[in-house]
């Protein structure tokens, strides 16, 4: 069960992803969280980083999706400015929403990675399906009372896991911001 919380990478934003390695590993489909990941959470602004990371993940022969468990206004308004398929009301971890995102991408859960900022929602929901998981750190602090909550208890979980040898030092430095230190 623990093992389905552990992500296989982690970097401190979206845009650290390395597309080179995931493509190495043969990842075809990209499953995007949106809130926090591709952009702040409450801020409908899209932000150009995005637009341009989005354009070069494009450029490389990745198919993306955007999967939220954000209403739907929301998900169609970046999912149009980005040009790329968008599914809301995806209440991840639960499996359905991302074997909807497999069939709009036309990948196998093998070539398909999913990133996100959530360790309960992104990590699990990927892990589950049997997906490539990347973590990235939240872009803003700006967060629902109860997306804090399960910070702290991401934090906790995150903690043991590394105790137990089953999360790598490195990932869990990058996601204490500290990617940095020795
Ligand atoms: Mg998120």
């Amino acid at each position: 069960m623990l093992r389905l919380l552990v992500p296989d990478s982690c970097y401190p934003s979206l845009y650290d992803v390395d597309l080179d390695e995931l493509s190495r590993r043969g990842i075809r489909g990209l499953i995007l969280d949106l809130d926090n990941t591709l952009a702040e959470y409450a801020n409908a602004a899209v932000p150009p980083r995005t637009r341009a990371w989005v354009q070069e993940a494009k450029a490389r022969g990745f198919r993306l999706c955007i999967t939220s468990n954000a209403r739907p206004q929301r998900v169609k308004a970046f999912a149009e400015s980005l040009g790329v398929p968008g599914i809301a009301y995806a209440v991840k971890p639960v499996r359905r929403a991302f074997r909807r995102a497999l069939e709009i991408l036309g990948t196998t859960p093998q070539e398909t990675a999913v990133v996100g900022d959530q360790l309960f929602t992104d990590v699990l929901g990927g892990n589950r399906m049997g997906m490539y998981t990347v973590l990235v750190n939240p872009l803003s602090t700006n967060e629902l009372g109860t997306t804090r909550l399960m910070r702290r208890l991401e934090r906790r979980v995150l903690r043991h896991l590394v105790r137990r040898g089953m999360v790598r030092e490195e990932h869990w430095r990058v996601r204490e911001g500290r990617a940095g230190d020795a």
